[in-house]
């Protein structure tokens, strides 16, 4: 189990790839009849043009939160719905997109739905969305804020696949006694090129063997949004322990939820980890787990602030916990 979570992390950690497939460049929607030809099971050796299948993305279950999970309804939702904006066809466009996600999903307020799918959509691709994880970005009893890291898979018109991996804002709302869409808040912030020069600073962060980071969070360190403190905070971490990073800026709430405080991810000073040591934070709530000792350990070094499910100087110190802070550490600068 440790390792299956260790390599799907050290996959994650690479920049977002691009990589040629073996398709023609004017691809048809393809079902089942692809599966007629034996030809299609022999070896992809030649990229003829006697090849009668086009590409196609398989298609991907939708998310269920895992059983040791905290706040499962509306993390199913968020995740659930986190995955539909990121999976759509080739002839879909940003305005069809969001009347399928309205219809599905009866979002309550529809103000920059069809920008923010636009922002994320790869137009004329097929896109095919996996949510890694559904992580809370703010909770109160009748509504919630959820932040999904969805992996996502893209086929180009002319056969090209690349992934991606975006952190999704979705807010929740009770109504009559059912969880339902209130709004996309964010769909992980308009995607930044690697900049040539780049600080060696920020190259050791995002390239870091230890750390790794939704394409959202990398982001955020190519635009220079990131202070160099918390740069500085992240590597500190990464020797003590191999961690994956959820969330930036990028994708989180600007305010602390349900408050008029700016939220110090906003400013470039917070991070937020779910994953420490291949461990989930929301499976390792006790002592002694790697994100105990994580936690225990930046606390003891006189960090100013760490959210974790614990609270080490009781309430109002500098360790502080809450229902939120159950699945991830909030890690300051
Ligand atoms: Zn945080």
């Amino acid at each position: 189990m440790l390792a299956g979570c260790s390599s799907a992390t050290s996959t994650a950690s690479g920049p977002s790839s691009t990589f040629q497939t073996a398709g023609r460049a004017d691809p048809q929607p393809t079902g089942p009849v692809a599966m007629t030809t034996p030809s299609t099971t022999t070896a992809p050796t030649t990229i003829g043009p006697t090849t009668t299948t086009e590409p196609t993305l398989a298609s991907v279950p939708p998310f269920e939160p895992a059983a040791s999970e905290v706040l499962k309804e509306r993390k199913r939702l968020g995740g659930q719905f986190a995955q539909a904006l990121l999976t759509y066809d080739p002839e879909t466009s940003a305005e069809s997109h969001a009347e399928g996600l309205r219809a599905r999903f009866g979002i309550l307020d529809n103000d920059g739905l069809v920008d923010l799918a636009a922002e994320a959509m790869a137009p004329g691709s097929q896109s095919a969305a996996t949510v890694r994880y559904a992580q809370m970005g703010g909770n109160r009893p009748t509504k919630a804020s959820l932040m999904v890291w969805v992996d996502v898979e893209r086929l180009s018109p002319t056969g090209v696949r690349s992934t991606e991996s975006r952190v999704v804002d979705v807010r929740v709302e009770l109504v009559d006694d059912a969880w339902t869409v209130s709004r996309l808040a964010s769909a992980g912030g308009p995607a930044v090129e690697r900049p040539e020069d780049l600080s060696e600073l920020a190259a050791s962060v995002v390239d870091h063997p230890q750390i790794s980071m939704a394409d959202s969070a990398r982001w955020d360190i190519y635009s220079g949004h990131t202070t160099l403190a918390m740069l500085e905070r992240m590597l500190e971490v990464a020797d003590l322990m191999d961690y994956s990073v959820l969330v930036l800026s990028r994708g989180h709430p600007y305010r602390v939820f349900a408050t008029e405080s700016v939220s110090r991810h906003s400013v470039g000073q917070a991070m937020d980890v779910y994953e420490v040591g291949g461990q989930r934070v929301v499976d390792s709530r006790f002592e002694d787990s790697p994100t105990w000792t994580l936690a225990r350990t930046l606390f003891d070094q006189g960090i100013r602030s760490i959210g974790s499910p614990w609270a080490f100087d009781g309430f109002g110190g500098r360790s502080f916990t809450d229902d939120v802070h159950q699945d991830h550490l909030h890690i300051t600068s």
